[in-house]
């Protein structure tokens, strides 16, 4: 079992691990490729102290080399969730499992409200992963909201396994709504109604309320105290999860105040 688990790769999560790593603790980092980070987007960045005018893309490149140079183990993928054995998380990425005694969120900006529907037939029809799920969809018309870059080969594994697949990106519609009764029989796409059993909604980020039970939100962000700790003992927090000021700066102090503050609750325990 590994000490801890820290989902997100930018600065909070990168900061957070070397900290861990360097008081000893065994790490894992989970987090999508660096390309679908925001940080990745920003042309210039002008206030980030000892780093004057790098890119998003290059300052990730160096927070991604220097988890490789520490030896930290680094799982790419999406997490899906979290659930609290009572002294240990498990974390789910695709089929995979990955367990820890302590978790720290640090997954930027997420989108918290979801489609209307989302969250009331999450497990009943809506489903965020083709992989885990699609079996259960076999024979059955599914509807996949592609909003990541995955979603493609996502769509193309439901169709291989036996799924009538109706496949929806940005360009195609921008508005959802899922409805159903006991489980899910209808996708709305910007109004039109299209009859299915299952919608699998495909985002690089899952919103923190639906990743793990018990966490406290504000404003669709993630309540932590001053060490970063959420409402549920062994999870911390940091970064642009926690709230504003969205900044590089805050996320890194925040990650090293996490990883402290996790490294001393392990120690107790
Ligand atoms: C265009 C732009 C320009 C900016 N310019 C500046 C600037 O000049 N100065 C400044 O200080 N700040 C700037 N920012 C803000 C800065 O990028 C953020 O404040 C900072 O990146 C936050 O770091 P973070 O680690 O909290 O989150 P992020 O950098 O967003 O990292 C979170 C990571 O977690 C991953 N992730 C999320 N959910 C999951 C999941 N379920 N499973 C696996 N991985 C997951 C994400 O894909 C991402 O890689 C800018 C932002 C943008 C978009």
């Amino acid at each position: 079992m590994r000490d801890i688990i820290i989902i997100g790769g930018g600065p909070a999560g990168v900061s957070a691990a070397l900290t861990a790593r360097n008081r000893g603790k065994r790490v894992t980092i989970i987090s999508n490729g660096a390309e679908q980070s925001n940080l990745w987007k920003a042309a210039l960045i002008e206030n980030y102290p000892g780093l004057p005018n790098i890119s998003g893309e290059a300052l990730l490149r160096a927070l991604r080399g220097q988890l490789a140079a520490a030896g930290i183990e680094t799982v790419t993928g999406r997490a899906l969730n979290a659930l609290d054995m009572r002294g240990s998380f498990s974390v789910s990425v695709g089929p995979d499992y990955y367990d820890a005694r302590a978790l720290i969120l640090a997954v930027g900006i997420t989108q918290q409200s979801g489609y209307p529907g989302e969250q009331e037939f999450l497990g009943r029809g809506v489903s965020y992963c083709a992989t885990c799920d699609g079996m259960l969809f076999r024979g059955k018309k599914v509807a996949v909201v592609g909003l990541n870059a995955e979603a493609a080969a996502e769509a193309a594994f439901l169709r291989s396994i036996g799924c009538e697949v109706t496949f929806f990106d940005r360009q195609r519609a921008k508005a959802y709504e899922i409805k159903g009764a006991d489980t899910v029989t209808e996708l709305l796409a910007d109004g039109v109604p299209y009859p299915v059993s299952g919608v699998f909604i495909l985002r690089s980020t899952i919103a923190p309320g639906s990743f793990l039970q018990g966490l406290a939100l504000e404003n669709g962000h993630l309540v932590t105290d001053a060490v970063m700790k959420t409402a549920l003992d062994g999870v911390y927090a940091a970064g642009d999860c926690t709230g504003k000021p969205y900044q590089i700066a805050k996320a890194v102090g925040q990650g090293n105040t996490a990883a402290l503050a996790a490294c001393e609750y392990l120690d107790k325990v």
